[in-house]
């Protein structure tokens, strides 16, 4: 394991050992105690969710949280929720993930080249974490920044997940090019401490309320990532 490897993997065994936010504490374990009635055979994960991936990865994913009965029950980015279908669906399309379909931690998805985590590691009420819950978790995605040396896009999944990162970068990071609005597809140029150049890309999330109503579209979210690949020089 390279030791870049291993500062991704000591981050995420802290992740998963976190307890900072008591209101998220008691909510992630009593959705996994009281379960949704399709899964109730299932055994909830019910903690913080690590970041899932290639700890060399070039492309970083940030998402918002993870949902209640997605991420919080199988323990894996993006997992068992409709959001993950549609994510993991376009980054099979895109090369970075070896197959399309995900079930569970278990289902032998490789992702290569990219990394997902999230702004908030725990599942909150509503899908909303209070700006305190933002705040302690924070320091995990700057920590994650820092070790990823090889970096070149970071891929912000909705609004927060943006404005998160740009927060980081404001007092970590160099604005290479003024910050843009958040929509789907702007570009901001940015430097880090632990890579020289890189790009946030922003997207639209894939939420069923955004896919749903056509916010979203495949064609949108595979504009994402044929665009991730060329600007951190990854073949198309
Ligand atoms: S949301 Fe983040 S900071 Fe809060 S308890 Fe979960 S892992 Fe810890």
């Amino acid at each position: 394991m390279t030791t870049q490897a291993r500062a991704i993997a000591a981050i995420q065994r802290r992740v998963i050992a976190c307890g900072r936010c008591p209101e998220l504490v008691t909510y992630r374990a009593d959705v996994a105690r009281e379960k949704r009635r399709a899964y109730r055979d299932h055994d909830y994960w019910g903690k913080p969710v690590p970041a899932f991936g290639d700890p060399l990865a070039r492309v970083l994913l940030v998402g918002l949280a993870p949902g209640a009965h997605g991420s919080n029950r199988t323990g894996r980015m993006f997992t068992g929720d409709a959001s993950g279908e549609w994510l993991y669906r376009a980054l099979h399309r895109a090369g970075f993930a070896s197959q399309a379909r995900q079930v569970d931690r278990n289902d032998g998805m490789v992702l290569t080249d990219a990394l997902i985590t999230a702004a908030v590691r725990c599942a909150p009420p509503g899908n909303k974490p209070t700006t305190e819950e933002r705040a302690a978790c924070m320091p995990f995605l700057e920590e994650e920044l820092a070790a990823l040396r090889g970096l070149r896009v970071i891929v912000t999944l909705g609004k927060i997940a943006d404005d998160t990162v740009h927060r980081i970068v404001k007092t970590a990071g160099t604005y290479r090019s003024p910050r843009a609005t958040f929509k789907h597809g702007a570009e901001t140029q940015i430097a880090l401490p632990g890579s020289p150049e890189a790009t946030i890309l922003a997207s639209y999330h894939p939420s069923q309320q955004n896919t749903s109503t056509k916010v979203l579209t495949e064609p949108m979210l595979d504009a994402i990532f044929v665009r991730a690949r060329e600007l951190s020089g990854l073949t198309p």
